[in-house]
Order: structure tokens, then sequence, then C-alpha cells
């Protein structure tokens, strides 16, 4: 059976050389990532808000370096799946590629994808909250070491942060205004394992709608923007996402 169904959805894939892709936290839970706490014993009594905002990490920097520590080793210890392992092959195969993500966790880098858009930062950097310098997974344990309070400072005396954005904290400029730009110039978006409901992430597929784009949702469940797609995959990304690459191959006359 064929997951690219329809006439103008084969015609439009089998030219299209400009492909901009949107993923969300579905495609990560099938790597094992719970979506925010799982059910992690001891975390399970904090908020989120407590564990990942500004506000949070100014009341206790230790608890919330604990907890982003805790989660950066849960994410080294899974691996890519295969909807990860297909984008990265897709990027391959068209002219033009952009994958925007608002996952934290560089499992497409380690996929093989190139050309990433991190919409919330990623959890493998840290950085200075007073001068800026990038600290990344050895460097950011080196200085932890020193410190026994468990809160690590920079040279300059700045709290040192995950590279992630919290609650309330706007997305990065330059990362919006790309993921923006790919958005209303691709010729296919397709959206892959997110809700549709969080701003402004949410609102690419739209730009790239209304810009004419062809659009396309891969998701398990309807979601906010199932309304909106010009063809919908039902399906989680692992099992549909490899099926749909081949075809695009197929159509683009590579098989
Ligand atoms: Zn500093």
């Amino acid at each position: 059976m064929s997951v690219i169904e329809g006439k103008k959805a084969k015609e439009i894939l089998k030219k299209a050389e400009f492909i901009a892709v949107l993923t969300g936290s579905g495609i990560s839970a099938e790597s094992g990532i719970p979506t925010f706490r799982g059910n992690d014993g001891l975390w399970k009594k904090f908020s989120p808000e407590e564990l990942s905002s500004f506000e949070g990490f100014y009341r206790n920097p230790a608890m919330v370096t604990e907890w982003y520590r805790y989660r950066r080793k849960i994410i080294l210890g899974t691996k890519p799946n295969p909807a990860h392992l297909a984008l990265a092959d897709l990027e391959r195969i068209v002219a033009e590629f952009y994958l925007i993500t608002q996952n934290i966790d560089r499992l497409h880098q380690r996929a093989g994808s190139k050309k990433v858009i991190e919409l919330h930062g990623n959890i493998m950097e840290n950085y200075c909250m007073k001068c800026g310098k990038v600290f990344d997974i050895e460097e950011f344990d080196c200085v932890y070491e020193k410190f026994e309070d468990h809160v690590p400072r920079c040279e300059c005396g700045g709290y040192i942060r995950p590279n992630v954005v919290w609650f309330g904290e706007p997305l990065p400029e330059e990362a919006f205004s790309e993921a923006y730009k790919a958005a209303v110039n691709c010729e296919v978006f397709i959206s892959i394992g997110t809700s549709g409901a969080v701003r402004p992430a949410a609102d690419l597929p739209r730009y790239a709608k209304y810009n004419g784009a062809y659009l396309i949702e891969i998701n398990p469940e309807r979601s906010y923007l199932t309304d909106i797609a010009d063809l919908w995959v039902k399906g989680k990304a692992g099992e549909v996402l490899p099926q749909f690459v081949e075809e695009v191959k197929k159509l683009k006359g590579m098989k």
C-alpha cells in the first residue's frame, strides 16, 4: 500500500526541489525520549515551570542543572530511529532542504541531517548567562566538577545554563527567521509529530500553506493542522516515513 495517495500529491513530490520539514516531540518519543517528564520518579514532584524556566533556575540553579544533566544522560542513551534516518535520506535527494525542529536532543544530527534549524536550542550545549561563552558537554562537565554546590560558573562569574529555550522565553531570533524563510519559500512543507498547537512554531506550516506550499502532515492522530493539510499520512513517523521517502525516490525516478 502506498502512503503518498492522490495524483496531485504524487505530481508535486515528483517535481519538488525545495522541501522544508518541521519535527516535534512525537519523533523523539519514538526513540524513547519522554515528551517532558515521563514518569521519572524523583522529578515527578516538580512542575515543568520549576525545572525549565528562568525563574526556576534563579530560585534553584543546582536543581535545574541536575535535571538537565539527567535528561542529557537519558538522551545520550537513545538512538535515532528510522524516521530520523529517513529524513537524512530525504535531504540527499532534493536540491534545497531544511529540517526545522522543536526537539533539543540532536538526534537529527546524529542521524546525518545537515541543515537543521533548532527552534528550541539543544541540550548538548550550555552557555554563560553573562558573557555568552558556549560550553560543550566535556567543557561543561569539567567546570561542573569544580563546584561543590553543583552550580557551575563561568570564569567571568556568570551562571552557566543549558542552551535550551525555557518557558516564557522567545525563540532564538536567527533560527526562527531562517525557519520562516524556508517555510514561505518551499514547495512542500512536511509537519511531523507535532501537535500544531505550540506557537510560534505552529505558525510555520500555516505560513508555508498560505504562500503556496503543499502541506503534508505525518501524525498518528489528528492535530490542529490536519484540517488545513493537503495530505495527511496517518501513522507513526518511524513506520511511515521510510516508505514515504522510498516512494518519493521512485517518483523522481531514482529507483
Ligand atoms: Zn562568562
